[in-house]
């Protein structure tokens, strides 16, 4: 048995703001399978807090990062925790990474350095009776978790996988005390980071393994287009880097069991499907291919490129229907867009149930992202048999196999990709796209190609696992 703890910000279906947490949620059933004890840590935030009964404290703290907490433990949806209950750390109204405006916490550096602190804890003194073997860190959050070991003289493997490079987790230099850091590594060989101090760079540096999480992306962020400024430390780490792509939980994504939607298992039990959803959206109950796209709002996610391309969608017969939430301006346009378009509605907010409904009522499920380190939604929509329309990029790349002639015939194809990933080449996608639909025998085999696809866990689970036994085997 290899027991490992996961430090981790967000975990489906406690807390979720994106991918990461359905990954934090899946991953640790699925290592089941492997003879893998996976525990999670993670911060109490007021909702979070709200959702546990029953829970156990293991370990009091009198002063973690500016006041007393206490270390929870519980199992929730079959999961095993332990919740970090620091009130003046995750107790407040709000957003668990920023206030209602969308604005960073001010004191995000303390709020992730002391989960990765109490990560370092139980991997020294362990938690309870249950020690892990190994430490799995997601994300800069996670990121300052080898230098509290390091403090500790505790010598627990560290994992680290990068969900999305973006996000460095900086800080002044100023903040070396108050976060409890060694002075003496303040440098360029772990955590300072042009003259600060980067919780993504320690994580990086300080690992045993890195990974990430599709292997197109793997290789991407070895450049300085998608390294994001930590290009020069991966290529530096390159051979401890090795990309797993995600999967989903098929449980909860099932076309055949989800409560959220008319049951179905081929794709001809869409049709009814599609009527509700058009219903739901305010849609005319149009025969043209129905495109969802359910996304956080971001330049990231390519979502500035619809207003210029959709016009060549909607000048087929063409529908959209787009549930999301993030950048006002991008909120602002988009709404514009749809008032001017019947055949376009919009959805600003975060709905689980309703992106269920629109994988299930979708033809199409667009992802046109300029960089995806692997992306869910077109691997819902694979399952779902609504065919991705996506940016040749990332685990978008890995994923969804371009409807090219050879791959039709070979009966490969899954979808259809674009690049560069520009409003043109998105038109021209959507030109293709039309094409496709207009040959219902050609969009039948796409959607059975892409049903028939694995998308769960259990390949991607494996590998984890291998790397655990490598990492084990090396320390005994
Ligand atoms: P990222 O983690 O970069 O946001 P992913 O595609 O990896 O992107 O994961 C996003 C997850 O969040 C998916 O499960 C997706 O369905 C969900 N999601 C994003 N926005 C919304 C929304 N507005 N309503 C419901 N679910 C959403």
């Amino acid at each position: 048995m290899t027991k490992v703890l996961f430090v981790v910000s967000e975990c489906a279906p406690l807390v979720k703001t994106g991918g990461l947490a359905d990954v934090a949620g899946a991953l640790p059933l699925a290592l089941g399978a492997f003879d893998c004890d996976v525990r999670i840590l993670l911060p109490g935030y007021r909702a979070v807090m709200a959702q546990l009964s029953k829970t156990r404290v293991l370990e009091t703290y009198d002063d973690l990062f500016g006041g007393p907490a206490k270390l929870r433990h519980c199992v929730h949806a079959g999961l095993t925790l332990y919740v970090i209950d620091a009130p003046h750390l995750y107790d407040r109204e709000g957003g668990i990474y920023g206030d209602v405006t969308g604005q960073d916490w001010p004191d995000n550096p303390a709020r992730f350095a002391a989960l990765s602190y109490v990560g370092a804890t139980i991997a020294d003194k362990g938690a309870g009776d249950w020690t892990p073997d190994i430490l799995h860190g997601h994300d800069w959050q996670a990121g300052l978790t080898p230098e509290y070991l390091h403090v500790a003289a505790c010598d627990v493997p560290f994992v680290f996988t990068v969900h999305n490079i973006a996000f460095h987790g900086n800080t002044t230099a100023d903040q070396l005390n108050a976060l409890r850091l060694a002075p003496t590594r303040f440098n360029a060989d772990h955590f300072e980071f042009w003259g600060q101090i980067s919780a993504l760079k320690a994580g990086l540096m300080g690992a045993a393994k890195i990974t990430t999480v599709s292997l197109t992306y793997a290789e991407e962020l070895l450049t300085p287009e998608f390294g994001i400024g930590m290009d020069g430390v991966l290529r530096y780490r390159k051979a401890e880097l090795s990309g797993i792509v995600n999967g989903i939980d098929a449980a909860t994504w099932n076309p055949a069991t989800d409560p959220n939607i008319k049951p179905y298992k081929s794709a001809a039990g869409k049709a009814a499907n599609k009527k509700m959803l058009q219903k739901t959206f305010g849609l005319d109950p149009s025969d043209g291919p129905l495109c969802v796209l359910v996304s956080r709002l971001t330049e990231q996610k390519g979502i500035d490129l619809l207003v210029d391309a959709l016009p060549e969608l909607l000048s087929h017969g063409g529908q959209l229907a787009l549930l999301g939430s993030g950048d006002p301006k991008l909120e602002v346009s988009l709404l514009e867009f749809a008032a001017h378009n019947e055949n376009v509605a919009v959805k600003i907010g975060y709905d689980e149930n309703l992106s269920h409904q629109m994988m299930a009522g979708g033809d199409v499920i667009l992802v046109p992202s300029r960089f995806e380190p692997c992306g869910l939604t077109q691997l819902y929509g694979l399952r779902y048999g609504t065919v991705p329309l996506v940016a040749l990029t990332g685990g978008l790349a890995d994923t969804v196999i371009n409807a090219s002639p050879a791959a039709l015939s070979n009966n490969a194809a899954t979808g259809i990709q674009f690049f560069p990933v520009n409003a043109q080449a998105l038109t021209n996608a959507f030109r293709r796209l039309c094409a496709l639909y207009q040959q219902p025998k050609v969009w039948k085999i796409l959607q059975r190609n892409g049903m028939k696809q694995a998308v769960g866990w259990d390949m991607s689970a494996a590998e984890y696992h291998a790397i655990y036994r490598g990492l084990t085997k090396a320390s005994s």
